[in-house]
């Protein structure tokens, strides 16, 4: 080889390497800036963010198993109120989708058109729950609040439909476009069914006392209902959104502004050591 090419080659060969390794440095810091990574990558693999769901659904099943043997001849009929989204339907392909365009905040825009798309998908363990509420006659009310104009209650079917899941029509579905206040729809259903467990990821879903733009107060009145937790409320995981967003920012959908990052940054460093 001669003195040329022996200089040459490695030199076109780092010419080539080198602005691939700085890209690849560039784009990894920023991804890592995204304030969704990290839920979402928790959302994306983590086997525990599934066996919550697994765990969730067990023990309702628990609770309608006990509640099946419990009743008697005149007793009510038995029901399950369920939240929809990040309860019954997951939509982790919508929050990627986010991440890989850069945006670190949730967009209702995209949001709509996304969920047009049906590419919703059932939470583990939730289609075989619903399915056993079926066969033992316990009926399944979705409370929902969602707003895609004129066709929510069509996409919340079909969304739910693809998932399938029973009871899916027009008396089992409630979508409160206006209001995310879902208690005036809960007693709605009380009064001809007995409501066994309610399912949700906000505490919202389970009553509107919860309904606080105040964090420490949040803490403080879901410790007040403790003894209803794996009882007639059962939780499932969400931390990409949600109320606890809004007592965050004192708004559940906050604009991506560097305001609201720095909020964020706040509230994950509400209590850090300073050695
Ligand atoms: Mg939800």
């Amino acid at each position: 080889m001669h003195y040329f090419q022996k200089l040459f080659f490695p030199l076109l060969a780092l010419a080539f390497a080198m602005p691939v390794a700085v890209q690849s440095a560039q784009s990894e810091s920023f991804d890592n800036r995204n304030n969704l990574t990290m839920a979402m990558a928790w959302k994306q693999t983590a086997a525990e963010y599934r066996a919550l769901y697994h765990q969730g659904f067990n023990l309702a099943r628990l609770r309608v198993e006990l509640a099946l043997a419990q009743a008697g001849d005149n007793s009510k009929p038995l029901a399950v109120i369920s939240d929809v989204d990040e309860t019954l339907l997951l939509a982790n392909d919508y929050w990627g989708y986010l991440i890989s365009q850069g945006q670190d905040f949730f967009d209702d825009r995209s949001w709509d058109k996304w969920i047009a798309e049906s590419r919703t998908v059932a939470s583990p363990g939730a289609v075989e729950f619903l399915r056993f509420c079926e066969a033992n006659k316990v009926e399944v009310f979705y409370v929902t609040n969602r707003d895609q104009g004129e066709s929510t209650d069509r996409l919340a079917l079909e969304n739910l439909s693809a998932a399938g899941f029973p009871y899916v029509d027009g008396q089992h579905l409630r979508v409160l476009r206006e209001s995310s206040n879902k208690e005036i729809t809960q007693q709605e259903i009380r009064q001809e069914h007995e409501v066994v467990v309610l399912l949700g990821d906000n505490l919202n879903d389970f009553a509107r006392k919860y309904y606080s733009t105040d964090v420490e107060q949040r803490l403080a009145l879901m410790e007040e209902d403790k003894d209803h937790y794996g009882q007639d409320y059962i939780i499932f995981p969400n931390p990409t959104d949600g109320h606890w967003i809004r007592a965050i920012f004192g708004d559940s959908e906050p604009p991506p502004s560097n305001e609201n990052r720095l909020l964020l940054k706040e509230a994950a460093t509400r209590s850090a050591w300073s050695p």
